[in-house]
């Protein structure tokens, strides 16, 4: 299966000279999501998982069916002010301003074993972020999975020596 067939290009989305990757094409296919599933948790190659973090909003979507897939727990990242209970909180840059997700204060226990999850790895500033929430409460990062990567933006520079995976590459 080709999963590229599944991704729909929107040209000027959100903003005028943006091409943004669309996914719902491939939520609407269960074989589609299935085989995305599958190639998401191959990658793993039966590594230990304690949670899997989705991040705010298209990252719920597969984050929540790894967490079950691999017998683990999901933890919700997510914008500021959405999460009702205590949160830490980290900030990371956008092109003008910058930009903050929050995780709940009571989502990770030192040593758990994390699997970050988003649907794409842009420029990396999301998943940094994301890091470093994880790192605040003394997680260990097993893997970064996306759905896609747009590799010509050279998110990876930035997360380091992490173990990253993507399930398509542009
Ligand atoms: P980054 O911080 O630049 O790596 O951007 C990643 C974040 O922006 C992720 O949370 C994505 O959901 C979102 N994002 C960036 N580009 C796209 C796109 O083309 N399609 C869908 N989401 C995108």
């Amino acid at each position: 299966m080709n999963l590229q067939d599944y991704i729909r290009d929107i040209q000027d989305f959100p903003k005028p000279g943006i091409g943004f990757k669309d996914i719902t094409p491939l939520l609407l296919s269960s074989e589609a999501t299935a085989f995305c599933l599958e190639t998401l948790v191959n990658s793993l190659q039966n590594q230990k998982i304690d949670k899997v973090i989705g991040v705010e909003s298209r990252g719920f979507f597969f984050g929540m069916l790894l967490a079950q897939k691999l017998n683990a727990g999901f933890i919700p990242v997510r914008k500021p002010k959405k999460l009702p209970f205590d949160t830490i909180s980290a900030s990371y840059e956008l092109e003008y301003g910058t930009d903050t997700l929050e995780m709940h204060v009571d989502a990770i226990q030192p040593g758990d074993k994390i699997l970050i999850h988003d649907d794409v790895l842009a420029t990396g500033g999301t998943a940094k972020a994301v890091c470093e929430l994880v790192e605040q409460l003394g997680g260990e990062i097993v893997q970064m999975n996306f759905l896609m990567e747009l590799s010509f933006l050279n998110g990876r520079e930035k997360l380091g020596n992490k173990e990253i995976f993507a399930a398509l590459t542009y």
